[in-house]
């Protein structure tokens, strides 16, 4: 069915259930920032416009002349041939967001006098859907050179309004998370490691959002009522920074109007401290639910201090009821160290120590981090303190039969895995099937029935294809220390806390996604259609140890005339001590670039990104809500995104 089609019957459906409630549309509405218009590039007011316009349009379409990109950067009247105008020649002034200051319009829904109208935020807008940010400037530059009548009478105007949502409607990957975390605007602790209180202020999902909760589940139903998972349709996103959800009011009563739309699964991420026996029991009700619970400490007083918990105890009590009503949950620890490094090790291995036996499907560390605008910045060398971390869930998966992952996973296997990607088990989920057909950890697939596996995303997307199939069981053949193994799996024997709702690997764990050796095909596709030679690529601390393995094993380039450089841009935007690639902004690329090029004295002929810091949106926009046609822009070389995966994992 194309896509025409489906938004038809979308629109037929959502047009029939209105009128059996009467229920209204939610109304999206953006604030105008009418004094950017006041500080133009151009002084000639019509030239101004043009520009605004053209640059606005040029960071949400590809101009392209029989069937082939263009580049724009500039304009001329149609009747002046002499006079140029050039388009973006501002970009480290105006019209990019500084990687220190807010940028514009990120206001969020700051509540309007009279009517107590609130408005959404221009600058999520720019991440998530650029055209309402497109549409906000050219209405800022129209009106920057007229005024608005009505009836011969002057009508100032301040803001815009979406008119029918169905214009709205986008892709969506049929996740219940895209209607879930809207209810996630404020939350019941503090913690001292929350990655929200850490962004910086021109994070385009930032905080600041204070709105009545009536008018979130106002949103979050017109939300539902155009979320189509089986069509792969919603409304566009306009996350913010998204907190606790079980606290929210109408959380259960969001969940029941979800579950009413779509029987796909809830993964809903907690801080567990309004998991009452009721709440549990009513979620219980709703399976199936997976619960990503901010467990971090099994004793009350040390979670009272981490989370400022008042409630710690109703968190700690819920593991045994959700083991009561069976509902899976992974039990999550940012090891932050209090006082001192053991005392921190030794809750560590304690909270291990309770979520194994209260039955967690998977318990998952977070290295702790921190950014530039943590306050203060804790005194702790976290080198150190993660590779103590490490050295300890290691430990601790001796001793424990639930599995235990370290967050980013590529962390331990740069420091523990001399050959990166192995299809290697780090731990089985109990109960599973690979439970049941007796896998154990360090066990490395070599065969999965009867198709040789030469790497961990191939052995993944195997499992992952095979248990969504009608096969009711698969033949593995592992390597298990010095022997070779033959494993049959019976895919119908499972019990909790395994579940085949929420589990792709059939119980098995492994040491993250991997790096997919078809990236290094694309690679060179990309710099074959630019004929490159000289080429950087800019990665990251986590992947560069994985991407250089693959290089120096594949042939694919062995008679290419490129000269690949992999380098690693410093994480300023953030700082601290984050290092993923995947939180990198337009900022950061551009500083790195242009010190590649001082270094070496000459430009690159090609700068090649993994697309995944650009992923969020499927705009090309950085955290900022920055294009990444910018770095192109700003340096003058050009860039290539490479397409590829969020590595987090
Ligand atoms: S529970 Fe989560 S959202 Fe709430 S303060 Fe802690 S880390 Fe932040």
């Amino acid at each position: 069915m194309c896509r025409r089609v489906l938004r038809h019957s979308l629109k037929s459906v959502n047009r029939h259930s209105k009128a059996d409630e009467t229920q209204q549309d939610y109304a999206f509405r953006y604030r105008l920032d009418l004094e950017s218009a006041k500080t133009p590039v151009f002084h000639h007011r019509l030239a101004e416009l043009v520009r605004a316009v053209l640059e606005s349009l040029l960071n949400v379409v590809v101009p392209q002349s029989s069937g082939k990109d263009v580049k724009v950067d500039g304009f001329r009247w149609l009747m002046d041939r002499e006079q140029n105008y050039p388009l973006f020649c501002n970009l480290d002034k105006a019209s990019a967001p500084s990687a220190f200051g807010a940028p514009r319009g990120n206001r969020l829904l700051e509540p309007e006098n009279g009517d107590g109208a609130v408005f959404q935020s221009v600058a999520n807008a720019s991440l998530y859907e650029p055209r309402i940010d497109l549409i906000a400037k050219l209405t800022e530059s129209i009106l920057a050179l007229v005024g608005f009548e009505y009836q011969g009478k002057p009508v100032e105007v301040d803001g815009f309004k979406l008119k029918d949502l169905h214009d709205w409607i986008v892709p969506s990957t049929g996740s219940t998370g895209e209607v879930i975390d809207y209810a996630g605007s404020s939350c019941s602790c503090d913690c001292v490691f929350c990655c929200n209180r850490g962004n910086p202020p021109s994070v385009a999902v930032s905080n600041g959002m204070s709105r009545a909760a009536e008018e979130d589940f106002a949103e979050i139903k017109t939300r539902i009522e155009y979320f189509s998972p089986e069509n792969g349709l919603a409304l566009f996103p306009s996350l913010g920074s998204v907190y606790e959800v079980t606290t929210h009011p109408f959380f259960l009563a969001m969940l029941r109007r979800l579950r009413a739309k779509t029987s796909r699964p809830f993964r809903i991420t907690t801080n567990g401290n309004n998991l009452t026996p009721k709440v549990v029991a009513e979620m219980s009700e709703l399976k199936p639910v997976y619960l990503y619970f901010s467990l971090n400490s099994s004793s009350p007083s040390r979670r009272q201090r981490l989370m400022r918990d008042s409630n710690s105890q109703t968190a700690i009590d819920a593991l045994p009821l959700l083991k009561e009503h069976l509902i899976p949950y992974a039990a999550v620890i940012v090891p932050w160290p209090l006082d001192t490094m053991s005392e921190m090790l030794d809750d560590l291995s304690a909270t291990v120590a309770y979520a194994a036996s209260q039955e967690a499907n998977m318990i998952q560390v977070n290295l702790p981090g921190y950014t530039r605008c943590f306050s203060p910045i804790p005194e702790v060398d976290f080198h150190r303190v993660w590779e103590a971390v490490i050295e300890q869930v290691r430990e601790l998966r001796e001793k424990h039969d639930c599995p235990i992952v370290a967050m980013p996973t590529l962390y331990e296997e740069n420091i523990y895995h001399k050959s990166k990607n192995l299809a290697q088990i780090i731990g089985v989920v109990k109960n599973s099937p690979a439970y049941f057909g007796d896998l154990r950890k360090g066990d490395i697939i070599l065969d999965i029935s009867g198709f040789p596996v030469r790497s961990r995303p191939q052995a993944r997307d195997l499992l992952s294809a095979l248990r969504q199939s009608q096969a009711n069981a698969l033949s593995l053949k592992v390597q298990r220390g010095t022997s070779t193994v033959q494993i049959n799996l019976d895919l119908s024997k499972h019990s909790y806390p395994y579940s085949p709702d929420f589990d792709a690997y059939l119980g098995m764990v492994f040491l993250g996604a991997g790096f997919r050796v078809s990236y290094l095909e694309d690679l060179k596709q990309v710099i074959e259609a630019r004929r490159a030679r000289r080429v950087l690529f800019l990665s990251s601390e986590l992947v560069k140890p994985s991407l250089e393995q693959c290089l120096a094993e594949t042939r694919l380039f062995t008679n290419s005339a490129a000269k690949i450089d992999i380098e690693v841009p410093q994480n300023r935007f953030f700082g601290g001590n984050i290092f993923m690639g995947d939180l990198l902004v337009v900022q950061d690329f551009i500083d790195h670039i242009q010190g590649y090029v001082a270094r070496r004295g000459f430009k690159p002929d090609l700068v090649v990104i993994p697309s995944s810091p650009f992923n969020l949106s499927g705009w090309g926009r950085d955290l900022t809500g920055r294009v990444y046609l910018d770095i192109e822009r700003v340096t003058g070389v050009p860039v290539e995104l490479l397409p590829c995966a969020t590595v987090y994992e």
